[in-house]
């Protein structure tokens, strides 16, 4: 990467590992048979792509017949959820989710408001977690469906899967979890925490863009949501992305392998950079669980503090992290999440997310946090709010 630059934005999307563009390379160049051909080349592709998948599977704990590769996580997402919904639409037209979903999951549910399903939003606490007992008492009998994300891409904030899972269960609803940002930081074992479906994408752990995967459970009903052709068992239409499913695996793979380790090391980056920030600089909230967050994800809300204009000064000093508070750049809108969680509008704008990586270091670190002491004092000096608020007493 250019040397100049300090990528602090890993939530948003992650570079291939090299080792990992290594086993992707032979399937562009050499091995680019159509896995649907019957000749040696396709086989070839064929057996690659049964090989991701019985890798994915594996680090899942779920069987490879229950893995199915998709064009990304939104796809997932949308199969899952669209696909549950449809399936399932005789049973009962009630969903529930979660009023902090990626849009990938939220869009979802308005469009299937408008084809007449009718949809309950679980509110959070203000780190951002759902209380079990808010669901169970939202599940009614023509409920048929249950989306929660595992963790959360804005504010980090882990949510109690299992139990919540336990509860759909119970209830004999289908619970879905988009774990897209928490795969490759925790140890999911799909089986074990008792989730019916389960989207991935492999750009947020180093794999490559464009390439996802749904896990769905023996026995679960769900329509198919892209048609065509007889891949991946009739269920998913398409020619294989063979190269981006190699890497999916290894990225994965690689994944489970290190989890330990690149905990380890995102959770110092964090610490250092939380605890310096907020003894260098007044007026600074933690968005989300101090202990209940993926580990290299830090929002901060600076009271008095423009996000953008924050974004656009830390861009000059080469720093790439994302503003906490629009959903997408561009949009002025502050963050659905951040305001589920409580926050005001002012202060939600004032937001930063940066979520660290593999190759950040601690200097890199402690070169941010001294960026941010500059910045945010210049942008307060400018803010007539600020001035207002000192004259004050600071109250
Ligand atoms: C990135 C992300 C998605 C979307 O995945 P894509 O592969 O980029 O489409 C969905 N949900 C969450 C939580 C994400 O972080």
């Amino acid at each position: 990467m250019n040397k100049n630059i300090i990528y602090v934005d890993h939530a948003a999307t992650t570079y291939v590992k090299p080792e990992v563009f290594e086993e992707m390379r032979p399937y562009f160049t050499d091995l680019f048979g159509n896995p649907s051909s019957i000749y040696s080349l396709g086989r070839e592709s064929k057996k690659a792509i049964e090989n991701a998948r019985s890798q994915i599977a594996y680090c899942l704990g779920v069987h490879p017949t229950e893995i199915y590769f998709t064009g990304s996580g939104t796809e997932a997402d949308n199969w899952a959820i669209k696909g549950a919904a449809y399936a399932n639409r005789k049973k009962g037209k009630h969903l529930i989710t979660s009023s902090i979903e990626h849009h990938a999951v939220l869009h979802c549910f308005q469009f299937l408001e408008k084809e007449g399903f009718e949809v309950t939003y679980l509110p959070v606490n203000e780190e951002g977690l759902i209380n079990p007992d808010d669901l169970a008492k939202a599940i009614r009998p023509d409920t048929t469906l249950i989306s929660i994300m595992f963790a959360n891409n804005e504010i980090g904030t882990i949510q109690p899967i299992k139990e919540l899972a336990a509860i759909a269960k119970e209830k004999g609803v289908i619970f879905h979890t988009d774990a897209v940002q928490a795969m490759g930081n925790i140890d999911i074992k799909a089986k074990d925490l008792n989730i019916d479906l389960l989207s991935m994408s492999a750009h947020k752990f180093y794999g490559p863009k464009g390439v996802g995967a749904l896990y769905i459970r023996k026995g679960v009903r769900i329509d198919n949501f892209v048609h065509g052709g007889a891949q991946e068992r009739n269920k998913r239409a398409g020619t294989e992305n063979v190269a981006g499913v190699v890497g999916m695996a290894a990225a994965l793979k690689l994944a489970y392998e290190n989890l330990e380790e690149y905990n380890r090391h995102l959770r110092k980056l964090s610490d250092r950079f939380i605890n310096s920030v907020m003894e260098r600089i007044p007026y600074v909230r933690l968005n989300g669980n101090r202990e209940k967050r993926l580990p290299g994800n830090v929002n901060l809300s600076f009271r008095f503090v423009e996000g953008e204009s924050l974004l656009l000064m830390l861009d000059m000093k080469g720093i790439q992290a994302s503003s906490g508070s629009a959903c997408t750049s561009g949009s002025l809108d502050p963050s659905h999440v951040l305001l589920a969680i409580g926050l005001s509008h002012e202060i939600a704008h004032g937001s930063l997310r940066i979520s660290f990586g593999e190759r950040n270091t601690e200097e890199e670190v402690d070169y941010i946090v001294d960026n941010l002491v500059e910045i945010v004092g210049k942008l307060r000096q400018m803010s007539p709010l600020y001035e207002d608020f000192i004259k004050k007493g600071g109250q």
